[in-house]
């Protein structure tokens, strides 16, 4: 249960995730069986990729992705300071270096493919890109610099199951999902996320080599799974690479079929609330509203606004805080943490400024429009008070 009045996110699980799990446990199959098996194939149809193989987290997918793109030692892997630190973390656990893009703008905080071209040296290797909020990236030209480089594109999709890429040009990508356009993608079902199963995530791919390395190495590079021993398949196995154990089980894949199959209306959903939320805090020019001119259809797994600057930032935060309203940062800077020292010179100005004035506003698929109307409220009221600016003379008695 949560103390604060207004929580960030909550779970959308009613009685049908319940049987899901019920009914798992009454099979007295638990470990990766076949529900993890129709999940991973309904998961790819969603998704429109051959494969999809479902694994303990997104961070073991990135970990899988990275490795399945053979970077190792010395190489470069070119990734958003604006992110997670699941991606720059398993890039430096297989001895590589994160190097990080500064975003393209504080409307837009993801990829700027014009950046990540000017850090692409002899050592590059690999490009994450991370659909920040569920709004995919510009993922036409980032496959363009990618196929003519010979880099690999991983997509940190942990944000964006469900969203669809729009593009304008004949490139064929049109409505592609997020996970079907890069060469390898990563999708998480943390509690927080919009498809949860509290812990566990799905690699997917259209190419078939990935597919079999990453179904070897997740599971300590063995050719069999206990589940085909118990259907009767005897006999040994053979170990044909150096893996992990980075297996889904039965009661989270059951749930995820479940969460899978009301992705497509939780996300409407979030999208109805997004647009009232961009209603109201549109009008005030003191808050710039990232993705308002962007067309991807977006799985709007956060909404996040730009204060005009940290004091005004921390003003309304601390004001939606006091009203029992909770909020988030996403994120701060990869290159200001204390084990990325190596980054901190990475020339990031704006990834920097956008971590010191984002909010991350409550949403989530039972959230009533009735709430965002007052966190609305009380952002416009805490943004015009703040010290960032002049108060104007009809907020200086708030
Ligand atoms: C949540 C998240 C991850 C990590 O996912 P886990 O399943 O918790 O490992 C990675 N990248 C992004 C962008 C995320 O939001």
């Amino acid at each position: 249960m949560s103390e604060w009045r207004i929580p960030l996110s909550d779970l959308a699980f009613d009685e049908r995730e319940e049987r899901a799990a019920v009914q798992v446990i009454r099979s007295r199959w638990l470990s990766a069986g076949p529900e993890v098996a129709v999940f991973e194939g309904e998961f790819a149809r969603f998704v429109g990729t051959r494969h999809a193989i479902a694994v303990s987290s997104a961070t073991a997918a990135l970990h899988l992705a990275l490795l399945a793109a053979e970077i190792g030692p010395g190489d470069e892997v070119i990734q958003p300071a604006i992110n997670f630190v699941a991606a720059a973390n398993m890039t430096v656990a297989l001895g590589a270096r994160p190097v990080l893009a500064d975003i393209g703008s504080l409307a837009e905080p993801t990829l700027d493919p014009a950046t990540v071209a000017s850090l692409i040296t002899p050592r590059t290797r690999a490009v994450v890109a991370m659909h920040y909020g569920g709004h995919l990236c510009r993922m036409g030209d980032l496959l363009d610099l990618c196929r003519e480089r010979r880099l690999a594109l991983i997509e940190d999709a942990a944000h964006a199951p469900g969203a669809r890429y729009r593009s304008a040009r004949a490139d064929g990508l049109d409505g592609r999902m997020a996970g079907s356009l890069g060469d390898v993608s990563c999708f998480s079902f943390f509690a927080n996320k919009n498809l949860s199963t509290g812990e566990g995530g799905m690699l997917t791919t259209d190419r078939d080599d990935i597919a079999d390395t990453v179904r070897n190495l997740r599971s300590h590079g063995m050719t069999t799974l206990s589940w085909d021993r118990r259907r009767g398949r005897t006999g040994g196995y053979d170990v044909t690479g150096h893996g992990f154990n980075y297996r889904f089980d039965e009661i989270r894949a059951a749930i995820g079929r479940v969460q899978l199959a009301k992705l497509e209306s939780n996300n409407e959903r979030r999208r109805e609330l997004v647009s009232v939320y961009r209603q109201l805090l549109s009008s005030s020019p003191r808050l710039i509203l990232p993705f308002l001119e962007r067309s991807s259809e977006s799985a709007h797994h956060i909404f996040t606004l730009v204060a005009d600057g940290p004091e005004s930032r921390d003003h309304v935060v601390r004001s939606l805080a006091d009203a029992g309203v909770q909020t988030s940062q996403h994120y701060p800077c990869v290159a200001d943490f204390s084990a990325f020292a190596e980054s901190a010179a990475a020339s990031v100005p704006l990834s920097r400024d956008y971590a010191a004035r984002t909010i991350t506003l409550p949403l989530h698929p039972g959230l009533k429009a009735s709430e965002v109307e007052e966190i609305c409220g009380l952002v416009l009221r805490a943004v015009d008070s703040s010290g960032d600016h002049e108060p104007r003379a009809d907020s200086r008695r708030s």
